[in-house]
């Protein structure tokens, strides 16, 4: 039997199921849990759905992201399958990570980082979302979507596509994106909600990530701190997606964006445009991701210490990979 399929058949087996994201979820993440979570409800499941983070508040406008609980909420829920989706490592999940080896354990994710912690891992790092693999999975299954199901697990495939045009958009992602538009999901909605709903106050702190802006040639970093973020009165997730701006600049192969929130906690967000594998850099730090974005956090520490580590490994990560264009280091794709 494959792995998808004795996924499909544990899914189906199990009663009482619990599935959960990870820490400062992003859309993929949100969509996944979402739309696994709706999808076994479907098919009289009693399923419950954990993040251990304050989910942003325009995610909520998607069908089944209300019904996401916190680690308080779940702590006495005592679940026989427990199903972790979008994560690479088990500290991922936050302090959900205490229940994991109380139940039998399922790990569905697309990062080429996993560390297989689960009793059963379906891993596909060519997937370019993990909600194309819940997608695929909710199929199998024969769960029925409607416009509302189908916006949600549509949100993961739109935002870990950079909205279809990062190098992991291929065919599948778009006859995938085709059929659940074709089952409801409404592209304009989410691109909406996730694009058009910035506040000023995002746009003063994109202002001083512009400001902070440093180039070497191939990098390009940035950085913003606790007093950055506070004095606009703003938190971290409203810098979600900025270091995609540094990656846009001309010349750029890697963009590093370093953000302190709360105070003492910084989280690195790395981006590269053709051939630098920043899931390497982000593993040797003790995070992961894929090729092309990669992350990794610190906590108690300081931002400029953090800033001259990681610099220095990403500095050295492209010295000797000079290139001319149309000669990509294929090693490294
Ligand atoms: P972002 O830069 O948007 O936070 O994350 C980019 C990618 O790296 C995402 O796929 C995310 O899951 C992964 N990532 C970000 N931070 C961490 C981390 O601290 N640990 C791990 N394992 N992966 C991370
Ligand atoms: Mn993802």
């Amino acid at each position: 039997m494959t792995k998808f399929c004795s996924v499909i058949s544990e899914l189906v087996s199990r009663d009482n199921i619990l599935v959960l994201g990870h820490v400062m979820p992003d859309g993929d993440d949100i969509s996944s849990v979402a739309s696994l979570t709706e999808g076994l409800r479907r098919i009289g499941k009693n399923v419950r759905a954990g993040i251990d983070s304050v989910i942003p508040s325009y995610y909520k406008l998607f069908f089944a992201v209300n019904s996401i609980e916190t680690f308080e909420q779940l702590c006495g829920f005592q679940p026989d399958l427990i199903v972790v989706v979008d994560c690479s490592s088990p500290d991922r999940v936050g302090r959900f990570q205490s229940l994991l080896r109380t139940a039998r354990l399922i790990v569905i994710d697309h990062h080429e980082t996993n560390l297989m912690f689960g009793d059963l891992n379906l891993i596909d790092i060519k997937s370019a979302s993990t909600a194309q693999m819940v997608y695929n999975i909710n199929k199998a299954i024969g769960i029925t979507y409607d416009s509302e199901l189908a916006t949600t697990n549509y949100l993961g495939i739109a935002t870990d596509t950079g909205f279809f045009k990062y190098s992991n958009t291929d065919a599948t992602v778009l006859k995938i994106a085709a059929e659940l538009v074709e089952l409801g999901a409404k592209p304009y909605f989410v691109a909406s909600v996730i694009l058009e709903n910035k506040t000023i106050e995002q746009l003063k702190l994109l202002a001083r990530m512009i400001d902070h802006t440093v180039i070497e040639e191939k990098l390009a970093y940035s950085w913003l701190s606790y007093e950055d973020y506070s004095t606009l009165g703003c938190t971290e997730d409203d810098s979600s997606g900025f270091v995609s701006e540094l990656r846009s600049i001309k010349s750029v192969e890697v963009a590093i964006l370093f953000s302190e929130y709360p105070k003492g906690e910084v989280h690195v967000s790395f981006r590269s445009k053709q051939w630098l594998n920043v899931s390497k850099i982000a593993a040797a730090l003790g995070g992961g991701g894929h090729a092309r974005a990669a992350g990794c956090s610190y906590k108690n520490a300081d931002i400029k210490r953090v800033m001259d580590e990681v610099l220095k490994l990403t500095r050295e990560a492209l010295v000797g990979s000079e290139y001319e264009v149309g000669q990509i280091p294929q090693a490294n794709l």
